[in-house]
């Protein structure tokens, strides 16, 4: 029976580090930040509520939705983020399930959902296990000036726009603590993974 894990934790806490050890060990992952993409191709559904709720201003000359620009107006106001959450998640649940059954379908052994969101969009129901990505404020803020070139202020609103680690960690099988090093997370992951296959 294929197992779907939701992996998830805030930004910068290591996701996507996570996502690439798991699917080195054999697991299939999908991201959620590719599947919203989908939706940001001209002319779709979301597109077109997308562009009514935030101008022409938000579109790149070839017409498709710009994340850059979207990102700047509702990582500073909470009411556009929701307003952008109500028009994508619905539709990012519903191709993550249709993707999830195709795999089910093909017996695939082990999935993982990489999804930021993964609580607050309410995908719970999607996923058999919820594993949490957890690192420090100060390690995030660290990691992310440095490797990202993000300034302090925009890191620290997007922290404050998601849930907190403590508040994730309520919905957790597994709690990936990654204030370490490279090898210490990978060796948690090669840990989980054996777990899940004993
Ligand atoms: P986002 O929320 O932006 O999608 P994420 O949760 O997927 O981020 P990653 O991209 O995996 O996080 O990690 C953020 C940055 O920190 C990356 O540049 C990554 O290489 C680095 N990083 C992650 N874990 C570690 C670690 N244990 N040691 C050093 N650098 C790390």
């Amino acid at each position: 029976m294929t197992r779907v894990i939701g992996l998830t934790g805030g930004i910068g806490s290591g996701k996507s580090t996570v996502s690439r050890y798991l699917a080195e060990l054999g697991a299939i992952v999908i991201d959620s930040d590719k599947v919203g993409h989908e939706f940001f191709k001209p002319h779709t559904g979301a597109w077109r509520e997308v562009v009514s709720a935030f101008g022409q201003q938000i579109l790149t000359s070839e017409g498709e939705i710009d994340r850059q620009k979207l990102g700047k107006i509702v990582f500073d106001n909470q009411e556009a983020l929701l307003r952008l959450n109500q028009i994508m998640h619905p539709r990012m649940k519903e191709l993550v399930k249709t993707q999830l059954d195709e795999y089910r379908r093909q017996g695939v052994d082990v999935v993982v959902l990489e999804a930021a969101v993964l609580i607050e969009a309410n995908w719970l129901s999607n996923v058999d296990e919820v594993w949490v990505v957890a690192a420090s404020e100060s390690t995030v803020l660290k990691r992310l000036k440095e490797q990202r070139g993000l300034k302090e202020e925009q890191i620290l609103a997007r922290i404050r726009s998601q849930l907190s680690n403590e508040e994730r960690i309520k919905y957790a099988d597994a709690v990936i603590y990654n204030d370490g090093d490279l090898d210490a997370v990978r060796e948690t992951v090669r840990e989980l993974w054996q777990n899940l296959h004993q």
